[in-house]
């Protein structure tokens, strides 16, 4: 069986963070990731509240300078492949990657979060095929075309401005008249011609047998449905969090995210939860980044004091 001082499991800002830290403290560290480091700031198209960019920076941008922080360690070992169980025995913790099973002293787990669905018919069928979750990926497809972002959060708003500068029209619809949005977004997206707002407004339905072709909305206040053409939804809803490996007695919050203290302690001894995944209010990069750095010094407290 393969053995680490410490496990990281996620690459995105809170588990590379905590993955450096770590292995700055001299300790054998493995990192457990599906795809490249860099995790949501990969379909992130710019971040602006990032310190010291005044200007902003593009998320790819970010994850490759990450990635090649990564590399530059040796006592890192990534492995690119799904974690699917984790078990806490005591001191001891096991986790099952592509069939083999692991074992590392301590744990953090930065495992983020994935694309909240409206859970509409059709949707997983038509995913690709006009509907998306990432307008930073697939916003290209769409250039001089009208296309739909759902969602009155960052995500969409922020994905509803980077649409606007390369198709046709935006129409952006969501359930309420408030946003909860920052309002800079809301302020910049009612100046552009091309965006159109459909709040209090509901998708109740996807068209489309092969390819989106439009959607029926209706406006709750009016109580009447309309149907919108287009051949782009993209669907920024939120996110939910990506546990599916949890050990039942890891504590979580009613929605599923990682209950932990300040240090980023969970209930289970020498298991610390880092970034997104972490019940909280605030998930940002330099937030997932904090947690990162904050959980590794208490794994690396942790084992200190276990084998001094
Ligand atoms: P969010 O803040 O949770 O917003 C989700 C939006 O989707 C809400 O407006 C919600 O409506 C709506 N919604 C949820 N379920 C729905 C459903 N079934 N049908 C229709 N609409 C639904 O999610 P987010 O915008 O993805 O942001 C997630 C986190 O990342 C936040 O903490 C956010 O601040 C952060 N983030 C920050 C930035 C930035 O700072 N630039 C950019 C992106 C994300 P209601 O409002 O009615 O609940």
């Amino acid at each position: 069986m393969k053995q680490y001082d410490a496990l990281v499991v996620g690459a995105g800002p809170a588990g590379a963070t905590a993955a450096l830290y770590l292995a700055r403290f001299g300790l054998q560290v493995a990192m457990v990731e599906k795809l490249a480091p860099g995790g949501l700031l990969l379909q992130t198209f710019e971040i602006e509240n990032y310190p010291g960019f005044p200007k902003g920076v593009k998320g790819y941008e970010l994850a490759d300078a990450l990635a090649a922080h990564l590399e530059a360690y040796d006592n890192i070992t990534r492995i690119y492949n799904e974690l699917t169980a984790f078990k806490a025995e005591g001191d001891k913790k096991f986790f099952l990657i592509d069939g083999e099973w692991v074992f590392a002293s301590t744990a953090i787990i930065a495992s983020g979060v994935r694309y909240r669905k409206l859970g509409l018919p059709n949707e997983d069928k038509l995913l690709g095929k006009g509907i998306s979750y990432c307008a930073l990926c697939d916003g290209n497809f769409f250039k001089g075309q009208p296309v739909a972002v759902v969602g009155g959060g960052n995500s969409a708003m922020g994905e509803a401005l980077h649409l606007a500068r390369m198709v046709s029209h935006v129409h952006l619809i969501h359930r309420r008249d408030e946003f909860r949005a920052i309002p800079m977004y809301l302020s910049r997206l009612k100046t552009l011609p091309n965006v159109t707002f459909e709040s209090s407004s509901i998708i109740t339905k996807l068209h489309g047998e092969y390819q989106l072709e439009g959607v029926t909305i209706k406006r709750i206040r009016e109580g009447t449905e309309d149907f919108l053409p287009f051949n782009g939804l993209f669907i920024l809803i939120g996110f939910e969090p990506v546990g599916d490996f949890f050990p039942s007695e890891l504590k979580v919050d009613q929605s599923g995210f990682i209950e932990t203290d300040a240090e980023m302690r969970t209930n289970l001894p020498g298991v610390f939860a880092a970034g997104d995944i972490r019940s909280k209010l605030c998930r940002q990069v330099v937030t997932a980044v904090g947690d990162g750095a904050t959980a590794a010094l208490s794994a690396y407290t942790y084992l200190e004091d276990r084998h001094g």
